[in-house]
C-alpha cells in the first residue's frame, strides 16, 4: 500500500495559524535583540511575506542596503547571481541588521491587543497532561521568579540548541558541514568595494557585508579548525582574510583573536515537528547553514587542492 508523503509541519501548521490569530503569548531569554554576527540577508520571498503582512513599507523605511545582483569572485573568473526574473514585486535581496528587522517585527506585534512578547523571560520546562504539551514554566530573568503559561498550543522558535527539543526528547538528524565560520569586523574605507563582496577560491571563502563605516566579514573555515585559526592571537586569520581581500590586510593589525568570534555551522532536521500540543518551526527543526547556498556553486568552480591548500567540501588541509 503506498503511503501519502506528509508534508513536514502540516499537521501543526494548520492549528498554529489559527491559534496565533486567536492571540498568544511569545517568551525570549534576552531583554532585546542585539546579537552580532548574525544573517543580515532578507530575501525576496520574505519581502514578499511582509507585504502580506501589511509591513512592506516599515521595512522599506529601515536603513538598509540592496542587491540586484551578486557576484561571487573565484579564483578562475566570476559569476553573477541576476535577481531581476525573481516572481513578485521584489527582485532584489535586502541586507538589514537583524536587531533591526526583530524589533520592527516586535513592535509590529506589540500593536495588537491579542499578542504580548515578554523579553528576559526563559523558557525552562514543559507543562504536561493527559499526554500533551499545556503550556510551559519560565523564569522572569529580570526578577528570578518562575511562572506557568498555559496554552493550548506551544510553538517552539527558540532556535538551534532549542529546549523545548530537548525537553520533548526530540533528536534532529544532522547531516555534514564542512565549514565553520569566523565572523569579525574590518574597518570600511573610502574607495573599498560599495556591495556585499563575495570572495571564493581554493584556500577558503570570504562574504563580506558591507555595515556603512565597516565590513561585516564571514571567514569559512575547515570543520572544527577555529583553535588553529585563533592561534597566535588571530595571525592565521588576518593572512587568510588578506588572502581573499588584499585592500583589507592593513586596516586588521589591530584585530586579535579577542575579536574574533567562532560560528559552529550547524545543518540539521527534526524527521517529524510536532507532537500533541507542541509544534517546531524555524532552527529548531531544521537548523540552516548559511554558507549552504554558495557550497553548490563553490564545488563546482573551485580545482581540487593542492598539497598545503584547503579542501572547501571536506574542510581538510592537502
Ligand atoms: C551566522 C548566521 C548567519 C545567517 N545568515 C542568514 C541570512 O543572511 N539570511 C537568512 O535568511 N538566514 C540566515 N541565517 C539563518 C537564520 O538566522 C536562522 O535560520 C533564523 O534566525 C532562525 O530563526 P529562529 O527564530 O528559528 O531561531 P533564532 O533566530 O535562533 O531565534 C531563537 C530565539 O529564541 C530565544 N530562545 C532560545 N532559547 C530560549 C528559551 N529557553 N526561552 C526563551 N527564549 C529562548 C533566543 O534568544 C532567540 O532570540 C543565518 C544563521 C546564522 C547562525
Amino acid at each position: 500500500m503506498r503511503r501519502r508523503r506528509r508534508r513536514p509541519g502540516g499537521h501543526g501548521a494548520r492549528p498554529a495559524a489559527g491559534q496565533i490569530r486567536r492571540g498568544g503569548s511569545g517568551l525570549e531569554k534576552y531583554p532585546d535583540f542585539l546579537r552580532d554576527f548574525r544573517g543580515d540577508t532578507v530575501h525576496a520571498s520574505t519581502l514578499n511575506l511582509l507585504d502580506q503582512l501589511s509591513l512592506g513599507d516599515r521595512f522599506a523605511a529601515l536603513p538598509q542596503q540592496r542587491e540586484q545582483r551578486l557576484t561571487m569572485e573565484f579564483d578562475d573568473g566570476a559569476i553573477t547571481e541576476d535577481f531581476s526574473r525573481l516572481p513578485g514585486r521584489h527582485q532584489h535581496i535586502a541586507l538589514v541588521p537583524q536587531w533591526d528587522f526583530l524589533n520592527l517585527l516586535a513592535n509590529a506585534a506589540a500593536e495588537s491587543p491579542h499578542f504580548h512578547l515578554a523579553q528576559h523571560a526563559e523558557v525552562i520546562d514543559l507543562l504536561r497532561q493527559g499526554g500533551r504539551v499545556r503550556g510551559v514554566r519560565y523564569t522572569d530573568k529580570d526578577t528570578g521568579r518562575t511562572s506557568e503559561l498555559a496554552a493550548p498550543l506551544v510553538v517552539a522558535t527558540d532556535g538551534r540548541h532549542s529546549t523545548v527539543r530537548d525537553l520533548l526528547g526530540l533528536r534532529p538528524r544532522s547531516s555534514a558541514t564542512p565549514h565553520d565560520c569566523l565572523y569579525v569586523r574590518i574597518p570600511r574605507l573610502p574607495g573599498d568595494p560599495d556591495g556585499t563582496f563575495l570572495r571564493f577560491s581554493a584556500t577558503g571563502g570570504l562574504i563580506m557585508i558591507n555595515r556603512g563605516d565597516y565590513w561585516q566579514a564571514a571567514l569559512l573555515i575547515g570543520k572544527d579548525t577555529a583553535q588553529d585559526a585563533l592561534a597566535d592571537d588571530g595571525a592565521w586569520t588576518r593572512r587568510a582574510i588578506a588572502r581573499l581581500a588584499p585592500y583589507t590586510s592593513e586596516r586588521m593589525a589591530a584585530i586579535g583573536a579577542a575579536d574574533i568570534a567562532v560560528l559552529q555551522i550547524r545543518s540539521d532536521r527534526l524527521a517529524r515537528w510536532w507532537v500533541p500540543g507542541a509544534l517546531l518551526i524555524g532552527d529548531a527543526a531544521h537548523a540552516m547553514s548559511p554558507s549552504r547556498a554558495w557550497e553548490s556553486t563553490w564545488r563546482c568552480r573551485t580545482p581540487s587542492p593542492r598539497p598545503g591548500s584547503w579542501c572547501p567540501l571536506c574542510g581538510v588541509a592537502g
